[in-house]
């Protein structure tokens, strides 16, 4: 906001006032339940759920493809989609029978022996994203950290470099960012650090090779885990020239290079790796490819996987702190097979990206006609608007623009009506299932909105 803010203040209050009172109005049971929960850390099963505009979470019922309906009755149209963990859309059908059928005819949901599953998966995952050495976790960031440990332990190097503002999931070495006085620090909130973070970590902004030039120059960085584009910040797109810049740089200072695609898989169905053809040593991700049931999976390139396995002072099998007991589970394989040969399919893409462009083209005409000084940015089959024109180039410019008070008000309103945005974000996601219907639903409510905020055209 600042100088240049165009919102009424006084009304912002007043307009998210009466909707968290409509919202009130409208869930009981979710009021009831979450009173009910007093047993809960925070509340909630998890403390991130407390993360909503109107108070308290509404309470799930059912969910099928772009559908919700809450514990009051109501019906969403889903654009937040599990935080992208349901891209794939709720239950697909092509999940619910592998996942039955692996549960229920066969049996064994955990069993620490292999499944021919995984096999048709890492063959799947090496197609889309080029790196063919797959291995599985449960969650990205279990995928991150191992991927982690073993570019450590193969280079010798203590350090790992992330962009400012990246998110990773809880991976303690992403933890950092660039501070205004050009010094690493903590991120702001950061949980019970097992060290200061400036001792395992480097960083750099998105979009600036300078920057990161310096930080490998200092020779000790075994890898740089990055998103092709950071999404956990708004969307901040990579400029022309930069992500071949950051592979130069990897390549020049013997550091390795992890793309992680736990967002970005949008793009396409090889993610951005496949969609701007990059090259990079590693690729993890998690999340949609499992069609909602949890995975997470970190692919390496044939020479990384050969030294790693030549090295008989790691251990891989045991305790080396590598691999998980649920890890590469019977259940989850089945779930990503399902997935990517029948559910996130290329046509499927061909579709999510035609929705999404109308998304993103309707949020924009929307916004010029108010005349908000506000940015669109489109990846694939996710689209996300800031509160700043032009976009953000890194993550701290697109920091210095989150609007707390605003985005609640957002959220609030189309929560009332029927919409469902990313908590986190105004994020919309796009799965096979969701219509051109549902994108102009969602913008006859978004409209609305801004014309009660009333801003002047
Ligand atoms: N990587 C990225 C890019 C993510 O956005 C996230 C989650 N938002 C993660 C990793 C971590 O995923 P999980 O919470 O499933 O561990």
């Amino acid at each position: 906001s600042g100088a240049d803010d165009v919102i009424d203040r006084d009304r912002l209050r007043a307009l998210t006032d009466r909707e968290r009172a409509t919202f009130a109005e409208r869930n009981p049971r979710s009021a009831a339940e979450y009173a009910r929960a007093g047993n809960l850390f925070g509340r909630t099963p998890m403390t991130w759920m407390n993360k909503n505009a109107a108070g308290y979470p509404v309470y799930l019922d059912t969910a099928r493809g772009a559908r919700l309906t809450d514990v009051d009755g109501h019906e969403y149209i889903d654009f937040c989609l599990g935080d992208t963990a349901a891209m794939a859309g709720h239950s697909p059908a092509p999940v619910v029978a592998a996942v039955t059928r692996r549960l229920g005819e066969l049996g064994g949901a955990s069993t620490m022996l292999p499944t021919a599953d995984a096999a048709a998966v890492g063959a799947e995952l090496s197609r889309r994203f080029g790196v063919p050495q797959w291995s599985f976790a449960l969650t990205a960031t279990d995928a991150n950290r191992w991927a982690i440990r073993l570019l450590r332990a193969v280079t010798g190097r203590p350090r790992i470099l992330v962009n400012s503002y990246c998110y990773h999931g809880s991976v303690d070495e992403s933890l950092i960012v660039a501070g205004a006085d050009g010094h690493p620090r903590s991120r702001e909130g950061n949980v019970g650090a097992p060290c200061d973070v400036t001792l395992t970590s480097r960083v750099a902004e998105f979009n600036d090779l300078e920057g990161l030039a310096r930080e490998l120059a200092h020779g000790d960085v075994a890898a740089v885990l990055m998103e092709p584009a950071l999404t956990n910040i708004g969307i901040v797109l990579p400029e022309p020239g930069y992500l071949a810049g950051v592979r130069a740089l990897t390549l020049a200072h013997g550091t390795y290079l992890i793309n992680d695609e736990t967002h970005t898989f949008s793009a396409g169905p090889g993610g951005a790796t496949a969609a701007w053809d990059l090259a990079p040593d590693v690729v993890t991700i998690g999340k949609a490819i499992g069609g909602g049931i949890p995975i997470g999976a970190y692919g390496l390139s044939d020479d990384l996987a050969a030294a790693l396995l030549g090295r008989a002072d790691l251990d891989l099998i045991d305790m080396g702190g590598v691999g998980g007991t649920l890890a590469g589970n019977p259940v989850s394989m089945a779930a990503a097979r399902a997935t990517l040969e029948e559910v996130l399919t290329d046509a499927a893409f061909a579709t999510m990206i035609e929705v999404a462009t109308a998304f993103a083209d309707g949020v924009r005409k929307i916004i010029d006609a108010h005349g908000l000084p506000w940015s669109v940015s489109r990846l694939g089959a996710r689209v996300e608007y800031r509160f700043a024109s032009p976009a953000p180039r890194t993550g701290t410019e697109s920091a210095a623009r989150a609007d707390a008070a605003l985005e609640d008000f957002l959220h609030a309103y189309l929560l009332n009506r029927g919409v469902l945005l990313t908590p986190f974000h105004n994020m919309a996601l796009m799965c096979p299932d969701t219509t051109l219907d549902d994108v102009a639903r969602h913008h006859e409510v978004f409209a609305a909105a801004l014309g009660e905020l009333r801003v002047a055209a």
